[in-house]
């Protein structure tokens, strides 16, 4: 779960990792009133969850009522890769000496977490990782016994060569790993980590990803969820017990299972399709599921066809069959549909939707052919 920038420096706050003074608003007015009670120039910052705010346009300088006013009105009407801008955060703007990048992930290839620092700060990461990876200094560390102090010294050298500012440093990335631990994250960075004109190291960006796996044991992290509407159905669809990933393709899927999921996916690619969505909806026949399911895939404008594709083994093809038609008693389906049922009482399944308008085929393939000639 991404968390905005605000949300990511109260993390920091409590954990004593220094960031500038600001405040969040959500209108012009507000923008206004913060200003004139910081009584210095400001950052205004877009509060939007993708990378690259800067770049968009979505950070302004006001030294000025009159400017931060400007900014305000500019920035909280606009959108920034799709998404609207509804909240700023008006942050002290501070002179910046340097900027760094400090970053904790937890890291697949070599199973372990991995500390990176790099004196490139500012710019997206992943930039600096493609262009100049020897700029990066990286350091694994095993979650089993922590972040040691000479390790977090080592690369606060990297950053810094004055031994007071390493050591303040290396403080800095002790605190940040004991937020990342404790907070449960799958990512904390900060970028820039500055040094300002007056001698300040300071979080001037603030980045969290809290790990989906762990938020059963956050109940409080709810309230920091900020969905897109796309994140949003595929959190209703796990809510009834469905698991739906949406894709930017016209093929509406409903399988049973995982594996079968995915493999219904590359079998619509196979034959020059593209799938509108990932739709697992479990190895049940209950016909409520079967209507979840339909509703959440016409939801979406670009599907043309529905293609459903069952393979019954535990669960028998009839009742899905009979599910499947209790379901469209309940919506009006316009879109033609393809079903393919195979497995455990196929027989009996096929034959109970043979009058109805549904395409009915026996295989995989057939299923894909039949839905990509349906679209033409
Ligand atoms: P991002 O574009 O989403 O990464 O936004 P950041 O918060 O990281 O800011 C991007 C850049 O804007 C920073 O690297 C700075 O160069 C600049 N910036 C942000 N806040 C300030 C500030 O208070 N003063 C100055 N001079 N520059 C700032
Ligand atoms: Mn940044």
């Amino acid at each position: 779960m991404k968390i905005h920038e605000y949300q990511a420096k109260e993390f920091f706050a409590r954990y004593q990792i220094p960031i500038p003074e600001e405040r969040l608003c959500t209108s012009v007015e507000a923008v206004k009133d913060a200003f004139q009670q910081m009584q210095r120039p400001v950052a205004v910052k877009a509060q939007v969850l993708v990378g690259g705010r800067g770049k968009a346009g979505g950070i302004k300088l006001a030294k000025s009522l009159q400017e931060a006013e400007a900014a305000a009105t500019r920035i909280l009407g606009m959108t920034i890769k799709d998404l609207p801008v509804k909240k700023v955060l008006v942050s002290e703007a501070v002179e910046i000496l340097s900027e760094a990048y400090i970053g904790i992930i937890a890291d697949r290839n070599s199973k372990n977490l991995v500390m990176m620092v790099s004196s490139e700060g500012g710019v997206e990461i992943e930039e600096v990782a493609k262009a100049t990876p020897e700029k990066i200094c990286k350091l694994e560390v095993n979650p089993e016994v922590g972040l040691f102090d000479f390790q977090a010294r080592r690369l606060a050298f990297h950053l810094f060569d004055d031994v007071k500012q390493a050591t303040r440093a290396a403080g800095i990335m002790k605190k940040l790993y004991a937020c990342y631990m404790e907070s449960d994250a799958s990512l904390a960075e900060i970028n820039p980590f500055v040094v300002t004109g007056d001698g300040r190291m300071l979080a001037l960006d603030a980045k969290i990803i809290l790990d989906d796996n762990a938020l059963y044991r956050h109940p409080e992290y709810e309230t920091l969820r900020d969905l897109t509407e796309d994140e949003q159905k595929e959190l209703d669809a796990k809510q009834k017990g469905l698991t739906y990933i949406k894709l930017d393709g016209q093929i509406g899927c409903m399988v049973n299972g995982a594996g079968l999921a995915m493999a219904t996916m590359d079998v619509i690619k196979l034959y020059g399709g593209s799938p509108a969505n990932f739709l697992d909806i479990g190895g049940s026949s209950n016909p409520q599921k079967v209507v979840d399911a339909m509703n959440i895939l016409l939801s979406d404008r670009n599907v043309k066809v529905v293609m459903i594709n069952i393979f019954g083994g535990i669960t028998r093809c009839d009742d899905v069959a009979k599910g499947l038609l209790t379901a469209l008693e309940q919506i009006d389906v316009k879109l033609p549909i393809v079903a393919r049922l195979s497995g455990t009482n196929a027989q009996e399944g096929l034959e109970l939707l043979q009058h109805t308008a549904l395409h009915v085929v026996s295989s995989m393939r057939e299923a894909a052919q039949k839905a990509i000639a349906l679209i033409q």
